[in-house]
């Protein structure tokens, strides 16, 4: 989900905010009727990980008794979401760290098409498995570390810079980030059904009644969780509003949902241009053929798709890692728009890199791979700041001639500034 989908692909202030089903929508969290797991994973040793993505597909089919139809329904993946641990490690040995984690404090949840990535992939293990190191707090974090609630003029509405706001409008994921900078609201289920629609109408009339806004980044927890009828409600009451020239959404769905991309659901997309997407990817195994042809399919629709990627720790702050992620992006039409620096939210500390990390990416990358693949790193500035840009230090200085630069493979350049015709 902010300006950022931060890591949230999503942002807002909200607490006390919850979801609740539409009639359309899966339910967020039913494990109560899980399916039995068959006798296999019963009376065998869960698999040992890192066998391929496709491989843990079928487990996982097999697992939940699911069928190709199951598999490929959102509706099914949301409603067999792995909400807790003890179901996770029916499927998978959970580390001494993993085992003395709790979820008490952030929310949890896998779909069982994400869980296939988990399984085979440490990187995003790490992005979804909670371990003890959450409940280990430095003084810097904070629960609301962009004081997005300072900026919230009315519920559901993030008002940080002129032209622009956040509307969050749903507090519900598919998948939980360990990184999220909303934990403190995604997943606390506290917008009922009954209020919901509510609150998008005060929000909408909210944005109406302010004219300089020309910009609204539709985001939570993940709107694309919604039903098409919901997300219609929201874009056709947003498109009608005059002076409300861009509409963005922030999702992560076609990372850990890609089911969710329905022809349905792109035919009603497009009916609300221009509307840009911003899409959450981590590593460059999410990009599955099923995460590929959501993509395309929003593509298709004359979406423009721009992705957004938190810096973390041993997961992804290595340029091997994140060059074939920033290229499979632009392969799959997807332009990398944002890397960002963590958030300081409670029990981040071991998600987070030094800055000078976040510098030497983009070192790695720009000259190295084309322009359009090198996204910008930026700093969400704690206490509502707003986006603060890093750059390698190219620029060296300069004299009354020019200036001093160094290119991509460090080698000094001057440019000479021009000078006016009677000067020469
Ligand atoms: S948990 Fe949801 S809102 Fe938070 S970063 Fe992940 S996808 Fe975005």
């Amino acid at each position: 989900m902010n300006e950022r989908i931060s890591l949230s692909c999503c942002d807002t202030k909200m607490d006390g905010f919850s979801l609740e089903n539409s009639d359309n929508e899966p339910p967020p969290v039913s494990n109560e009727e899980e399916p039995p797991p068959v006798s296999s994973c019963e009376d065998e040793e869960p698999p040992q990980g890192l066998k391929t993505y496709q491989e843990n597909v079928e487990f996982l089919k097999q697992y939940f008794n699911a069928s190709d139809e199951d598999w490929n329904d959102w509706h099914w993946q949301v409603k067999n979401r792995i909400t807790k641990l003890d179901k996770l490690s029916e499927i998978m040995d959970l580390s001494p760290l993993e085992r003395l984690s709790s979820t008490g404090n952030l929310p949890f949840g896998i779909t069982p098409y994400y869980a296939s990535l988990v399984l085979s992939s440490n990187n995003i293990r790490k992005c979804m498995v909670p371990t003890i190191s959450e409940t280990i707090v430095s003084a810097e974090e904070e629960t609301d570390p962009l004081s997005e609630q300072e900026q919230s003029p009315i519920m559901g509405i993030v008002h940080r810079y002129p032209d622009r706001c956040l509307f969050l409008v749903t507090d519900f994921c598919s998948a939980n980030c360990r990184y999220c900078t909303r934990s403190r609201m995604v997943g606390q289920n506290n917008l009922k059904k009954g209020i919901r629609k509510i609150m998008w109408q005060n929000a909408i009339k909210w944005i109406a009644n302010h004219p300089e806004i020309r910009d609204v980044l539709v985001s939570g927890g993940d709107p694309l969780t919604l039903s098409d009828e919901n997300i219609e409600f929201i874009l056709k009451g947003l498109r009608e509003i005059p002076h409300v020239e861009v509409i963005r959404i922030g999702t992560k769905v076609p990372a850990v949902l890609p089911q969710r991309i329905t022809k349905n659901l792109v035919r009603m997309l497009k009916k609300y241009h221009p509307l840009y997407m911003s899409l959450h990817f981590t590593h460059p195994e999410e990009l599955t053929e099923e995460t590929v042809k959501a993509c395309s399919m929003l593509a298709d629709a004359g979406i423009p798709l721009g992705s957004q990627t938190v810096l973390l720790k041993d997961i992804n702050d290595d340029v091997e890692i994140m060059k074939p992620l920033m290229t499979g992006l632009m392969k799959a039409r997807v332009k990398p728009y944002y890397i960002y620096q963590c958030d300081l939210i409670p029990g981040s500390r071991h998600f987070r890199t030094p800055v000078s990390k976040g510098l030497e990416i983009i070192k790695g990358l720009r000259g190295h791979i084309s322009g359009y693949a090198v996204p910008s790193y930026i700093i969400d500035a704690p206490h509502g700041g707003g986006k603060i840009p890093m750059l390698p230090e190219y620029y060296q200085g300069r004299d009354e001639n020019g200036i001093y630069l160094k290119n991509y493979e460090g080698k000094p350049i001057f440019y000479p500034e021009p000078k006016t015709i009677f000067e020469d």
